[in-house]
């Protein structure tokens, strides 16, 4: 870690944070982004790399991995220093300055936009005791690559956007898809259920999983049994593959000891996405304000907001606004 203050450090390498890096490399500032794992990406990246997403402006439709690539590609134009495998464990005022204490040492900077999305973040796992060397193969949290589905029967459980797209896409890969939820609507855009019933997924509800086991005669394939939902009824389905979706728990505590003033796990900011400490904003999943909506086209917009209100604190006479196209005619 080097001696070096900077304008702004950015905690977290998510989209959220990644945009704001380049917005405020592309305004002349000094920027550090700082990111706990070994990749910038953040949730696209490392939860569901390879699912799409349809609702990022001029981006009709792209994968996970594919968004990280373009911000990536996009960062390197203006690129700032980069601080993977950091993560940052308190923030702490001294005179006019700031100084994050990282797992690589202190670093020094005059203004912090928090971006660290639902924090550290787990999948929410099934909740019975189950032989935990299903999780090598069969049972799955999160799709490292869609190849592993291939030709193999899948159960998809879960009712939201994420299990809904996922099996749509994986139909499309494997020898058979069915999707299991405990009700009869699901919590995914209307789009993608319409999607989902034109779809070859086979849909089971109300249906929630009971247990999971190696099937006795072949030990490469699981037996899982589900429960009719207000019923005894049990069936038993015989796969290659099991895709847990029930969404993420996420780990903020350690907001509570940056004295950010919260709302329940959220930074509340204002409009100008600045909290309760000077020059220390924060954007992303992580932040709530009336309306908020936790998407990627809503982070994107708030970093220049806040990138914005840090350079004028920090530097009241420069000019304060500029489109890009004269910021790289210069
Ligand atoms: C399964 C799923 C599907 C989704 N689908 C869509 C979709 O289709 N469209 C859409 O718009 N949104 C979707 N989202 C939501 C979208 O991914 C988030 O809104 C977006 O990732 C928020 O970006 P962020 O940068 O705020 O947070 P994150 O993406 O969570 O990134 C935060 C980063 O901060 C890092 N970090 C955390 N703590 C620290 C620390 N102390 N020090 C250093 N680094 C730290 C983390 O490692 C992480 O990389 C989906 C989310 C999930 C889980």
């Amino acid at each position: 870690m080097n001696d070096k203050i900077y304008d702004i450090s950015i905690i977290g390498g998510g989209p959220a944070g990644m945009f704001a890096a380049y917005y405020a490399r592309l305004r002349n500032l000094d920027v550090a982004l700082i990111e706990s794992l070994p990749k910038l990406g953040g949730q696209p990246e490392t939860l569901y790399a390879q699912k799409h997403i349809y609702d990022v402006a001029a981006l009709p439709k792209i994968s996970g991995t594919d968004l990280t690539k373009q911000l990536t590609d996009q960062l390197a134009i203006r690129n700032c220093d980069q601080y993977l495998k950091t993560s940052v464990s308190s923030i702490e005022r001294n005179n006019d300055l700031w100084e994050l204490t990282t797992t690589q040492g202190v670093l020094k900077t005059k203004a912090i936009i928090i971006a660290i999305g639902n924090g550290a973040f787990h999948p929410r796992k099934l909740t019975f005791d189950y032989n935990k060397e299903l999780e090598l193969n069969n049972l799955n949290y999160f799709v490292n690559s869609i190849d592993d589905f291939k030709n193999k029967d899948v159960l998809v459980a879960g009712g939201g956007d994420s299990a809904v797209d996922w099996a749509i896409d994986l139909s499309k890969v494997s020898k058979r898809t069915s999707l299991i939820h405990r009700r009869n609507r699901y919590r995914a855009m209307e789009s993608s259920v319409e999607k989902l019933n034109q779809s070859s997924v086979e849909q089971l509800n109300p249906y929630i999983i009971k247990n999971v086991e190696f099937n006795q005669k072949d030990h490469k394939k699981i037996d899982v049994t589900l429960k009719m939902i207000k019923s005894d009824e049990l069936k038993i389905v015989t796969t290659d593959k099991l895709l847990v979706n029930y969404g993420f728990i996420s780990d903020s505590k350690i907001l509570h000891d940056w004295n950010v003033e919260l709302s329940g796990p959220f930074i509340k900011v204002s409009q100008e996405m600045e909290t309760n400490l000077p020059n220390v904003f924060a954007i992303g999943d992580i932040v709530t304000y009336p309306g908020k909506l936790q998407l990627i086209a809503t982070a994107f917009a708030e970093g220049p907001i806040a990138v914005t209100k840090a350079l004028r604190n920090l530097y009241p006479d420069k000019d304060y606004f500029e489109h890009s196209t004269s910021l790289f005619d210069k």
